[in-house]
């Protein structure tokens, strides 16, 4: 495809330079022969009028044969001289030949003479032979008597206009050899970008993303490659994030079935009679279980998210309402902690979006705020309106998240103390599911923090 579009650029290109040389080279061929006859037949009038002017006195038949002069005229300027009568009948032949006199000629420009008019014109007898005749009319007494016509060869101009064509092939020739090398670089430089990218898209599409296509001009070629070269370098965070996501989610199914593996196999293998250990030991299972079915349901709840067909129920809710489920859901939890958790929000503020979402979202963080806050701290969830705007505050008097670890509290499975996490039932993934809902919802989300003062989460979603 690739060659085809070079050829096709080329041939094009040659199609195109050959038109151009053949119109060219046409026009000044014309032009020149055109020129070359002109001259040629103005001197020929001249010759032919001056002749005319004594030619009346040999026309009417008594004087047979030409005078010398004119012969010596006519072998002068290298023309046949006859003198014709009013019916275009050879009187007289410079060249004398016997056959030709009384003859009547029947050129076009003897007969143009006849009526009065000086005429000229070039004729190819053969490819080889070609001539001029010249005709003007011979007056005497104001009344034409006859013609004088002159014959003369131009082979010259034929030969001289030959080698002009030789020329010009030679130099077309040339012309073209230069033009379909240009032509060939040319193809080369603009189609070369476009087989780097094609090159380009093949690795990409067999998943080596890691190198880029130079970029070789600042056109739109260049603009083209720069682009296709973010592409696949986001293609490939894509995928990096893809393996880590793979590589993190088997590790966090991975650890608690090797739990359960070796809870399970030490009971097996050991000659334990006591059931208190057992039932011990099948909590441990259960707990790990429990986990597990954590990890996996969150995993659910984010691959169901990013589908892109998750279909939005939008309606107008009582955020009040909203924000009671959570708190009745979390209200154990938190008084297990002895947690206060309090609310500030207008009692009547009705807000058009998905219930289900804003549930979800507002169940994980006010959980990680009861997760991450020390025994008698509290929790407090305040929504309010900001002109077009929802915001939704959910805020604690917690342990706060470290700045260097605020970046990444969103990535999947980030945690800022693996193991407090873990202890706390945290699967690492309730704030990518949060980020993901609120994504979902057209909204933002953002977070502040002082370890040891507290965590302030802030959703910001518009009108839908
Ligand atoms: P987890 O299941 O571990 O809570 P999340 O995705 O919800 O996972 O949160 C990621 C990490 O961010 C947590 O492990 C925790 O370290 C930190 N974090 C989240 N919310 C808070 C908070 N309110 N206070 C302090 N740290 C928090």
């Amino acid at each position: 495809m690739i060659t085809s579009v070079r050829w096709k650029l080329v041939g094009t290109y040659l199609i195109m330079i050959a038109l151009t040389v053949l119109l060219t080279n046409w026009l000044a061929y014309t032009a020149l022969k055109q020129h070359y006859l002109q001259e040629r037949q103005e001197a020929y009038l001249v010759h032919a009028s001056v002749v005319s002017t004594f030619a009346a006195n040999y026309i009417d038949g008594n004087n047979l044969t030409m005078p010398i002069e004119f012969r010596t005229y006519g072998e002068n300027v290298g023309a046949r001289i006859l003198l014709l009568d009013r019916q275009g009948i050879v009187v007289n032949d410079s060249f004398n030949e016997k056959w030709v006199v009384g003859r009547q000629l029947g050129h076009n420009e003897v007969q143009a003479a006849l009526t009065g008019v000086t005429a000229a014109g070039a004729h190819a007898l053969s490819a080889e032979e070609w001539v001029m005749y010249v005709a003007v009319p011979v007056t005497w007494e104001k009344e034409v008597v006859g013609a004088v016509m002159l014959s003369t060869d131009i082979n010259d101009i034929k030969e001289a206009l030959h080698e002009v064509l030789k020329s010009m092939a030679v130099l077309s020739m040339l012309g073209s050899v230069l033009a379909l090398m240009v032509g060939l670089w040319l193809a080369a430089k603009v189609t070369k970008p476009v087989e780097d990218l094609s090159f380009a898209v093949e690795r990409v599409a067999a998943g080596n993303f890691n190198e880029p296509v130079p970029v070789r001009s600042r056109d739109e070629l260049g603009q083209l490659t720069k682009s296709f070269n973010s592409m696949a370098e986001k293609l490939a965070n894509v995928d990096r994030s893809r393996r880590e996501f793979i590589a993190n989610a088997s590790h966090e199914l991975k650890s608690p079935l090797s739990s359960i593996k070796a809870l399970a196999e030490s009971l097996i293998y050991s000659n334990e009679q006591d059931v208190t250990i057992y039932k011990e030991y099948l909590g441990d299972i259960n707990d790990e279980i429990d986990r597990l079915n954590r990890v996996v349901h969150d995993l659910l709840q984010l691959a169901k998210m990013e589908d892109e067909v998750t279909t939005l129920n939008i309606e107008a809710q009582s955020v009040q309402k909203v924000i009671d489920q959570v708190i009745h859901l979390l209200k154990p939890k938190a008084k297990a902690k002895d947690i206060t958790l309090q609310v500030t929000t207008a009692d009547q503020l009705l807000w058009p979006v998905d219930e289900d979402m804003l549930a979800m979202i507002l169940l994980n963080l006010v959980d990680n705020g009861i997760k991450y806050t020390a025994p008698g701290g509290q929790v407090t969830v305040n929504g309010n309106t900001v002109g077009d705007t929802l915001e939704l505050q959910v805020s604690d008097s917690g342990e706060g998240i470290p700045a260097a670890d605020l970046p990444h509290i969103f990535d999947r499975f980030y945690r800022v103390d693996k193991a407090r996490s873990r202890d706390t039932g945290g699967t690492g993934l309730g704030l990518s599911i949060v980020q993901q809902a609120v994504k979902v919802l057209g909204g933002t989300i953002s977070v502040e923090s002082q370890v040891g003062i507290g965590t302030k989460f802030t959703v910001k979603l518009d009108r839908q």
